[in-house]
């Protein structure tokens, strides 16, 4: 992100950090993640996932600045920002997202 002027506490702020942890079998490769990243952190992969999309990857490190909007506009909940340096938090989401997926196919067999 670009400011058209310095702001004045510029010397004050900490930009913080993120660290994005992606579900990639949960994507449908519709982009949008990519697309409205205020940073272009992520691009679209060559690799597929289970239903064939290609999910998303990080390609720039140490740019997210944990702004969540990934997140937020993920319509399959497949993409996630939390805190950088905090591996707790991206093990938390990961087996959430398992446990949520688990229960889900569960349901899906009843
Ligand atoms: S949290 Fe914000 S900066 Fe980080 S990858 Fe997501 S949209 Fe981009
Ligand atoms: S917004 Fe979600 S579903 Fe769309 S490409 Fe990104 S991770 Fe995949």
């Amino acid at each position: 992100m670009r400011y058209w002027r310095k702001p004045l506490d510029f010397d004050q702020v900490t930009v913080p950090r993120g660290e994005v942890v992606i579900i990639a079998d949960r994507c449908k490769g519709c982009a949008f993640c990519v697309e409205y990243c205020p940073k272009d952190v992520l691009a679209m992969s060559e690799a597929f996932n289970v239903k064939g999309y290609h999910p998303p990857e990080v390609v720039v490190d140490g740019e997210c600045v944990n702004c969540n909007l990934c997140e937020m506009i993920c319509p399959d909940f497949a993409i996630f920002c939390v805190p950088a340096g905090d591996p707790v938090a991206v093990e938390a989401v990961i087996s959430i997202a398992a446990e949520e997926d688990k229960f889900a196919e569960e349901e899906a067999l009843n």
